[in-house]
């Protein structure tokens, strides 16, 4: 790695550069190899070493004399260049891709390495350090959504807080949600799946986090007890609740399965059947009244332990649903190995209905397929009749979204229940319409 810059010297770089130049005219691109931990695993940390090498000799060709490349240490490199619009940035991240993707034999091995890349182009009043930190956690962000590249600014207004939280507001945050597990400020919220004849099919646990009277956004802390490892106590947390409120349902005379949200992190831990069994067994509910929404990305890395658990958890009885399906990386061969009852489409297709007609092809086939695998599919995020009428037409089995309900507590939603119950809402709708 001689040749390549050193993490120090990057910075240096990129301050030099930055200096004077005027905004958007640099470009910062954050490379991260995946799976090198099996690589390391595999072959010795020399071994790892040896390949990191070759693929920073890859690079060093594939960006010639353009760019300037760095060794960040480990698995990640930093390509930093003068470019004006993303048209050039886009092309290099391309050619990028392409040079870490050549096979590469190795011993009697021949490795498809693969890449995440964050870029981030310098904004105003950026130093070299807020810049490579945007570009780094757009990377992050390609890899929890499985995309192969992603800009900075791409990121939605929710996630466009979370990229610019400082450290200082991520450990304040971190900190809100300790308080929050020690003081009871965590909650539930429940927001209905109805099948198209209007009858509820399930609901979606949706975790809340209030602390001094103010509420954080789940967008915000979910992502923040990923990183800090939190998520695994709180997923444990809204598991056991989820199942107890499960039980509830079963108690007032609901048939209604309670689905609950579950990460990365969690699924890879040893033990995580296990404590689903147990949070199963406390509430005494058939393991059936319980399903787990696991997002796509997750499909794309599956570990050994990952792949185990998923097969314990379907012994137990436990469902799996596909969450906030066909806008990461989605792994069509991938979705054949994983036995899951549920497909969610995300939002974003619900959305573009019913002028987008791409979006309606696309849908109606994801529906299709979705059916085909034995799935029950569900439209997300349906927050207008116009939305609902595409979503008939392209035959998707249920629906949620606002148009509906919103999540609200586990009290509200059974005063909401036992309401339509009451009045009878189903027969006021002809066969066809669906009921609210
Ligand atoms: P998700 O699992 O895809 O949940 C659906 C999100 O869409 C919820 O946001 C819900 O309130 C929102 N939503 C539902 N209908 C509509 C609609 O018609 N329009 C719009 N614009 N939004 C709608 P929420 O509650 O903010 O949760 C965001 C995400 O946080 C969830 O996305 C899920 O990924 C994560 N999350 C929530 N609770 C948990 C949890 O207990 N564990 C884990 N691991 N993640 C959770
Ligand atoms: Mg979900
Ligand atoms: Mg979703």
């Amino acid at each position: 790695m001689a040749d390549l810059l050193s993490r120090e010297r990057c910075l240096q770089l990129t301050q030099y550069m930055i200096d004077g130049a005027v905004p958007g005219t640099i470009a910062a691109l954050w490379i991260n190899l995946d799976r090198f931990q099996q690589v390391n695993e595999t072959f010795g940390y020399a071994g790892g070493d040896e390949i990191i090498a070759v693929i920073g000799r890859r690079l060093d060709e594939a960006i010639g004399h353009d760019a300037h490349l760095s060794h960040m240490g480990a698995d990640e490199f930093v390509c930093l260049l003068y470019a004006v619009g993303e048209a050039t940035v886009t092309e290099l991240a391309e050619r990028i891709e392409v040079c870490i993707k050549a096979p590469l034999a190795w011993g009697d091995m021949t490795l498809h390495p693969s890449a995440r890349i964050g870029i981030a182009m310098l904004e105003t009043g950026e130093n070299a350090i807020q810049l490579l930190q945007r570009a780094d956690q757009a990377m992050l962000r390609a890899k929890r959504s499985g995309q192969r590249w992603l800009y900075a600014h791409d990121e939605d207004a929710e996630q466009k807080v979370r990229i610019g939280l400082p450290a200082r507001t991520e450990l304040d945050i971190e900190s809100k949600l300790h308080r929050a597990m020690e003081t009871g400020g965590l909650d539930l919220h429940y927001q209905p799946i109805l099948r198209l004849d209007g009858s509820v099919e399930s609901v979606e646990a949706l975790m809340r986090c209030t602390v001094d009277g103010h509420a954080v956004p789940p967008a915000i802390f979910i992502p923040i007890a990923e990183k800090t490892g939190l998520i695994t106590r709180l997923g444990e947390w809204s598991l056991s609740q989820g199942a107890l409120f499960a039980r509830r349902l079963q108690e007032s005379g609901h048939d209604l399965k309670v689905a609950v949200n579950i990460s990365r992190a969690q699924l890879l831990s040893p033990t995580f059947a296990q404590m689903l069994s147990s949070a199963v067994i406390y509430a005494k509910i058939p393991a059936d009244r319980l399903e787990l929404e696991l997002t796509e990305s997750l499909f794309m890395d599956m570990s050994r332990t990952v792949q185990d658990n998923l097969c314990d958890v379907r012994a137990t009885g436990v469902t799996l649903a596909i969450d906030d399906f066909g806008t990461g990386y989605s792994c069509l061969s991938n979705l054949k190995d994983i036995h899951a009852s549920k497909l969610k489409l995300d939002r974003a297709f619900a959305t573009a209905l019913p002028e987008d007609g791409r979006a309606y092809a696309i849908v109606k086939a994801m529906t299709r397929l979705g059916q085909e695998l034995g799935m029950a599919v569900v439209a997300e995020g349906v927050e207008n009749e116009a939305q609902i009428q595409a979503l008939k037409q392209a035959r998707v089995n249920g629906v949620q979204g606002h148009l509906y309900a919103s999540a609200m507590s586990g009290d509200t939603l059974l005063e909401w229940l036992r309401s339509r119950t009451q009045n009878n809402i189903q027969k006021e709708y002809d066969h066809d319409s669906i009921g609210r």
